[in-house]
Formats: C-alpha cells, sequence, structure tokens
C-alpha cells in the first residue's frame, strides 16, 4: 500500500446529481417501475418515458435529468427536484497506473461502500458491494471488522455499475480496454447471499441488452457459504458463476477463521456446492486467502487437495492483504508454491490471483474504515470548536 494515492480533482470524478451536503433525494434506479409510471401519469406523461429514462443513465451514460435530451425540458426539471439519478456520492476517488479504479461511495444516509474497476486484456471488471459492512466476521478481513450495518438496495448496486462503467471509455480503440463493461465480480463488502433478492434484481437488469448488457456468465458471486441460499442461487437458473470461500481445509481451522462456520460446517457447503455444479453445469471457484503459517502448511495442502480432487473445482489462491491491526502475514513464497503444487499434482486446478492496482492495493474495506476514521476524527475537530 503506498501513502501517496492519486485522487482525481473534484472535475474528473464521475459527476454526481448532488452537491454535498443537499437534502437526498431517491435515487431513481429504486424508484419501483410502477411507483415511477404514477408519477409520470400524474404530469400527463406517457409509461414509455420510463424506459427512456432508465436506458438514458445504464445504456446512454446520462448523469443529470438535464442531460436527457429525448425528454421534455420541463419533465427534466421536474424529475431533477424530485429524484436525484444518483443517490451516493463518490468520497474517494482513487486510481493506479495500470487503469484500476477505487471508489469510495457515500450512500444517502451517509454510510460508506467500496467499489473497484479492474481493467486489462480487453476485460472490464466491476467488483460491487451488497451490504455496509459484513455480518460474517471473517478474522482476516477488514469489511466485517464493525459487522453488517445493512443491506444494500438494489439501485444502489446498479448505481455502482453505473458508476465504474462511466469510467470505462466508451470509444476505446485499445484492444485492452474494454469500452464497457464486461464483467462483474460480487466481492466487495459484505455477503452477496444474505442480500440475495435485491442482488438478482439488480444483476437482471445489468443483464439485459437495454440495461447494461453483461451477460450472466461473466458475473462471479463470491459467497462465504451459506448452503441454503447457494441452492437458492441454483435455483434462479441463471448462469453467473459461483465462488465459494473456502479458506481451510477443515472445520477446526475454516471455523477458527470463518466464524460462520460453526452453523454450517465445510460438508454441507461442499454439498451444496456440487448441486450448484449440477443444476448448472457452472465450475465452482473455491478461493483460499493464504495466511502465512496459518493455512498454508504441506499438512493443509494435502487436505485440501483431498477435499477437491474429483470435484468440478478451481482453486484460487489469495495471498491475504495486509489489514492494518490484524495479526496476519502474507505466505512465504516456498509455502504458496507448495500448495500450488500439491493441488496441481492431485488433479486440482488452480491460480493465484493477480495484484490489481498494487499502489492502491489497501484490502477489502480498508479504504472505507479509513474514510470512516477521517469523518470521526472531523467530526471530533468540529465539536471542540
Ligand atoms: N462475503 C463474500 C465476499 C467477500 S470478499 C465471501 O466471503 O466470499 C471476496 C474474497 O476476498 C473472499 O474470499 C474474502 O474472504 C477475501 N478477502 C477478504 N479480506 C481479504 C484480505 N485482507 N486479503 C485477501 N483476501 C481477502
Amino acid at each position: 500500500m503506498s501513502a501517496t494515492l492519486p485522487v482525481l480533482d473534484s472535475d474528473a470524478k464521475p459527476p454526481v446529481a448532488d452537491a454535498p451536503g443537499s437534502p437526498v433525494k431517491p435515487g431513481i434506479l429504486d424508484v419501483p417501475a410502477d411507483t415511477l409510471r404514477a408519477w409520470l401519469a400524474e404530469r400527463g406523461q406517457p409509461p414509455m418515458r420510463v424506459s427512456q429514462i432508465r436506458k438514458q443513465i445504464l445504456a446512454s451514460r446520462a448523469t443529470t435529468f438535464e442531460a436527457m435530451s429525448d425528454l421534455p425540458k420541463p419533465l427534466r426539471a421536474e424529475l431533477a427536484d424530485a429524484f436525484s439519478v444518483f443517490s451516493m456520492r463518490v468520497e474517494k476517488h482513487l486510481f493506479a497506473k495500470d487503469d484500476t479504479h477505487k471508489l469510495v461511495l457515500r450512500l444517502g444516509d451517509d454510510r460508506m461502500i467500496e467499489a473497484v474497476l479492474i481493467q486489462d486484456d480487453g476485460r472490464a471488471t466491476a467488483c460491487i458491494s451488497t451490504q455496509v459492512g459484513c455480518g460474517m466476521g471473517c478474522v482476516f478481513c477488514a469489511s466485517g471488522l464493525n459487522g453488517v450495518v445493512r443491506n444494500l438496495t438494489t439501485g444502489e448496486m446498479l448505481e455502482q455499475l453505473v458508476l465504474m462503467r462511466n469510467l470505462t471509455d466508451a470509444n476505446s480503440t485499445n484492444p485492452d480496454r474494454a469500452p464497457r463493461l464486461t464483467n462483474v465480480v460480487v466481492m466487495g463488502m459484505g455477503e452477496p447471499l444474505a442480500n440475495l433478492e435485491n442482488l438478482l434484481d439488480a444483476l437482471a437488469v445489468a443483464g439485459d441488452k437495454n440495461g447494461l448488457g453483461i451477460g450472466a456468465r461473466h458475473v462471479t458471486i463470491s459467497t462465504v457459504g451459506l448452503p441454503a441460499k447457494i441452492r437458492k442461487l441454483a435455483e434462479s437458473g441463471k448462469q453467473y458463476s459461483l465462488a465459494v470461500s473456502l479458506h481451510a481445509p477443515n472445520d477446526e481451522l475454516r471455523t477458527r477463521i470463518v466464524p460462520t462456520n460453526d452453523k454450517t460446517g465445510l460438508d454441507a457447503i461442499l454439498a451444496a456446492a456440487d448441486e450448484f455444479y449440477e443444476k448448472t453445469g457452472r465450475q465452482v471457484t473455491y478461493e483460499y486467502v493464504v495466511l502465512g503459517g496459518l493455512n498454508d502448511q504441506p499438512a493443509h495442502a494435502r487436505q485440501l487437495a483431498g477435499l477437491l480432487t474429483g470435484r468440478k473445482a478451481h482453486v484460487n489462491l489469495i495471498p491475504w492483504n495486509d489489514v492494518q491491526g490484524l495479526p496476519y502475514r502474507r505466505p512465504h513464497d516456498t509455502d504458496l508454491q507448495n500448495l500450488i503444487d500439491t493441488l496441481r499434482k492431485n488433479g486440482v486446478s488452480v491460480k493465484v490471483r493477480k495484484r490489481k492496482g498494487s499502489e492502491i492495493d489497501a484490502a477489502c474495506g480498508q479504504l472505507r474504515r479509513r474514510a470512516e476514521q477521517e469523518d470521526r476524527g472531523q467530526r471530533r475537530q468540529r465539536s471542540r470548536r
């Protein structure tokens, strides 16, 4: 992590509808179509305006009602009085030389979340949050240090996608830089399957050709492992990819690292993941945060290989990203290599997650924590004055 984080000046931030401190109007992407239709009808406007407005934001990159040139001018002004295009605003915008962007977003109720855009090989991948905080309590993760505050709404998840899509270059001719979002990973703050309904609604819009046009096969949902919800996801009939955060090869160690394991246990999670594969035909990815000395020893490698051999599985090893104040360390190269070799020898496909935007590589939830700490500091200073 670097102390010299490049912060874009305010002109370069994706424009948002509300100025700081102004009263928060409902984000239009969260207004149900029926409600909006009724609101429009009261003003003598036809129902098709609903899809026009949504298309303007989702497809045409409009960031203000004023810019929606296919709407009558007076209507644009009325919309702007009643709603905002974005209910959230960009609190911090950091970017790295490799075109990775990290946004700390301040929601309408002043809470903060994070979203990340990663661009490489012609892909533009958005990593979105699903909750404010996280209730899962994984001991190495910054997102859950203060528990979960609330679920994000469907609109709040869509807004993250739109804000990041708006950072892609629509006129890109560089084959490495996609002109739109191509992929979504639901790996930001929160437990996606604890907010599954809102998430599925948001992804349905993201997948629509009149929405963001991101096909289900390009969406990966990462979960701590909630068996009943994994089954529900499989039953949704969509071709989303599933990533399960395993992090340990036996229940004793997993419960220490991932406390929710106490109630579920590895067997139930693996069984649900197997069912997911059977129903959807989608290979499951197992994520394994490598914590130096804790879950990366030869015995762990052998146990992990034993669990996954014969399963249609892929392993993503994620060397731990430092979180200030937590007593863990990154793995030694030899231990990481041994994990890779042992899995490969047993026929399990494995990759080490690449570090992106390394100079802004604050681990999940860290940027938000810092922004919240700054907030509290400012409030204390104000109250002393
Ligand atoms: N709640 C979901 C999403 C979490 S974020 C889940 O548990 O899968 C996506 C992945 O990043 C998870 O595997 C999570 O365990 C991992 N992660 C969280 N903090 C990390 C850190 N400091 N270093 C490396 N990986 C981390």
